[in-house]
């Protein structure tokens, strides 16, 4: 079987025997990639700088009987200054764990890791707050795996619900519920509806622009979270992390 070059970041790892590791990649053009990083673990391991989560590079894998191994990688970014601040370290591995519960293997997904690329690196990178990247990340996300919430329109009956004195919000239906339809959720603002549709136009590039003041973060942070596990389960990885964020 051939060597292969493949761009990738490292978006998760299982460590096993004494050095090694088993890495999740996750590729532009191929997804999920499980494959094996052999003593890197030992100080001074030629492989020890790359099987680290973020890392992002050209890794060469060996591939045989299905099973990839990492052979060397030239590391392109590590997004280090993530690894320095608690906030951003914890931001960032919820959106690696959200991209793990999605990713498949041999499925290209190159819209998912734009927006994951453009995450870590206004995490590692600029000012803003790790917060309000990682709502406007977990919104794209929705949206990318079809979970586009209803913003303007009532869920249930689709009445044009921007005059609407009192609003709701569905996971479950899947956006803004109007007063008259069984909704079950939470009341929600108009700002916060607002903030999602506004934040909805950005492109991957722009999402460092998102502040939001701190009432406005928490009410956004609870339905996004709530939305992801409506999405993934409740007993997901990801949901664990974003709940220990809170
Ligand atoms: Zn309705």
């Amino acid at each position: 079987m051939p060597t292969e070059c493949i761009q990738a970041i490292v978006t998760g790892y299982t460590d096993y025997r004494d050095n090694d590791r088993i890495l999740t990649l996750f590729s532009a053009e191929r997804g999920r990639i499980d494959c094996k990083a052999r003593n890197c673990r030992k100080p001074t391991a030629p492989l020890l700088a790359c099987a680290q989560p973020f890392v992002f590079g050209e890794f060469e894998l060996f591939t045989s009987s299905d099973r990839s191994t990492v052979n060397g990688c030239d590391i392109r970014e590590t997004f280090y200054p993530i690894r320095e601040d608690v906030d951003r370290f914890m931001a960032a591995s919820a959106a690696l764990q959200l991209c793990n519960a999605v990713i498949e293997r041999e499925a290209a997904d190159r819209q998912l890791f734009s927006l994951l690329y453009h995450i870590l690196s206004f995490l590692a990178y600029t000012d803003s707050d790790p917060k309000d990247l990682l709502i406007a990340f977990m919104l794209h996300y929705l949206d990318h795996a079809g979970y586009r919430p209803s913003l303007t329109r009532c869920a249930v009956c689709r009445r044009d619900v921007r005059q609407d004195a009192v609003l709701y919000y569905s996971p479950e239906a899947g956006g803004v519920v109007c007063g008259a339809c069984p909704h079950g959720g939470k009341q929600v603002s108009k700002l916060a509806l607002e903030a999602m549709r506004r934040m909805l136009l950005l492109t991957h590039d722009e999402l460092k622009r998102v502040v939001l003041k701190e009432e406005l973060q928490k009410e956004l942070y609870a339905i996004l979270r709530n939305s992801c596990a409506r999405m993934l389960g409740d007993t997901d990885k990801a949901i664990a992390l974003l709940d220990q964020i809170g």
